[in-house]
């Protein structure tokens, strides 16, 4: 079935051009806007005159015609209203939940969401007396058995990050409907392969830092949501990215904005290397999980998730079972065989690798990690396209080889 075509929607947006006509936008970076009339002001002030129809910018941490270009193309690849982007996606995640929910308020997530997101809600929520409870996403029952009266929001990634545990995302929506709370998604693992929006998705975030910008160069996010809920977000008075400021450097946004026309080709690229290594080394009988391998046990639900043509995703994960297996399988992979580089973070055009529990999944509690089924030795692949793709399967397949994961 196809959802979406994410393509189709990009070119369907305004094209920018150069002051001077040129191909590319230029980049606005005033901080603040002139007024042609003194009696203008007062107007932008009380939101009688916006940029949006008018044309009235105000000042950068507002709107930023540049940055607001970005969340425009965004939106529209996302097949939603609006969007807002932030300089990085903790605050996107953070600034949305903090927007929907209020002191007393009750959040239902994923308990296999990335370190950060899980601290943020088990940590620092509850300072602001909003509670979580987590739930395992693939137990659409415990979404319904958690929401309480209170509940605002239901909270999940696509593919968890990093036990790539795939969410039935529509009927987490109906779930969340029927309570009247929002479906908030992070999508960062999955852009351009799924369009949460088109599955009934509220708000969807992104750390931008990973596949979108795909250079590992820059630290950004976005919110995209309805015009209303961004517009709440932007408030003068109670806007949580306005008044709590993560605003998103104008020059950020230019060269995130030119790396979006091809990351439709990346995704391609990151999905057709991950597949075959995945397939190559589930024939040789390695701990591998890739949720474009049948085996996965969410494979059909993923499938039936999936636009048409973009592949699996680039993220894959090898359990090596000790973290001590799994730092001597890491350090061949770099060092003896330049397959990629152990570094967090993914979405890069090399491939990146990173023992999850010791990193970026450490603020998880040991019990807690063992409960979600985070092995100490999970290895977190985020698949790359430098390189012969016969030469990366064959660098990973001696390396699987000499350290005893396969015989
Ligand atoms: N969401 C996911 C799935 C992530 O993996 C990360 C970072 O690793 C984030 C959000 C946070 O993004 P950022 O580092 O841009 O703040």
């Amino acid at each position: 079935m196809q959802h979406f075509n994410p393509e189709k929607a990009m070119v369907s947006i305004k094209r920018e051009f150069g002051e001077h006509g040129g191909v590319a936008p230029s980049i606005e970076r005033s901080s603040t806007f002139t007024v042609l009339h003194p009696g203008t002001m007062p107007a932008i002030f009380s939101g009688t005159l916006g940029h949006e129809q008018d044309g009235c910018y105000l000042y950068s941490r507002h709107f930023n015609p540049t940055v607001h270009m970005l969340a425009c193309d965004l939106a529209a690849m996302d097949g939603m209203e609006f969007g807002i982007c932030t300089a990085s996606g903790i605050s996107a995640i953070a600034c949305a939940m903090l927007q929907i929910c209020r002191a007393g308020d009750h959040i239902v997530a994923s308990n296999t969401v990335y370190g950060g997101t899980h601290a943020l809600f088990q940590d620092v929520l509850p300072s602001m007396g909003v509670t979580t409870t987590f739930v395992d996403p693939t137990d659409t029952a415990a979404f319904e058995a958690a929401m309480q009266q209170n509940t605002k929001a239901v909270y999940t990634e696509v593919v968890g990050n990093p036990t790539l545990k795939v969410a039935d995302l529509p009927a987490l929506a109906e779930i969340a409907h029927r309570h009247a709370a929002k479906l908030v998604v992070d999508n960062t693992f999955t852009p351009i392969l799924v369009t949460p929006g088109q599955m009934g998705a509220d708000v969807v975030v992104y750390s931008m830092t990973k596949y979108i910008n795909g250079a590992s160069d820059i630290v950004a996010g976005a919110i995209l949501g309805t015009r209303e809920f961004v517009f709440e977000l932007m408030d003068l008075h109670t806007g949580r990215v306005m008044l709590l400021g993560p605003t998103m450097d104008p020059r950020t946004a230019f060269d995130i904005h030119q790396r979006l026309p091809h990351q439709p080709l990346r995704i391609r690229e990151h999905s057709r290397r991950a597949q075959a290594i995945a397939e190559r080394l589930h024939e040789l009988g390695a701990p591998v999980a890739y949720p474009g391998l049948p085996s996965h046990p969410q494979y059909k639900l993923y499938a039936s998730l999936l636009n048409e043509g973009y592949g699996f995703g680039g993220m894959l994960t090898l359990d090596c079972g000790t973290r001590e297996k799994a730092e001597e399988v890491m350090e061949l992979l770099q060092n003896r065989e330049d397959f990629g580089y152990i570094a967090v973070s993914l979405g890069y055009f090399d491939t990146l690798i990173s023992c999850s529990g010791s990193s970026t999944s450490s603020e998880i509690s040991d019990e807690e990690q063992r409960k979600i089924g985070l092995s100490p030795g999970l290895l977190r692949i985020a698949i790359g396209y430098t390189g012969a793709l016969e030469d990366r399967i064959a660098q990973i397949e001696s390396v699987c080889r000499d350290t005893g994961l396969v015989g």
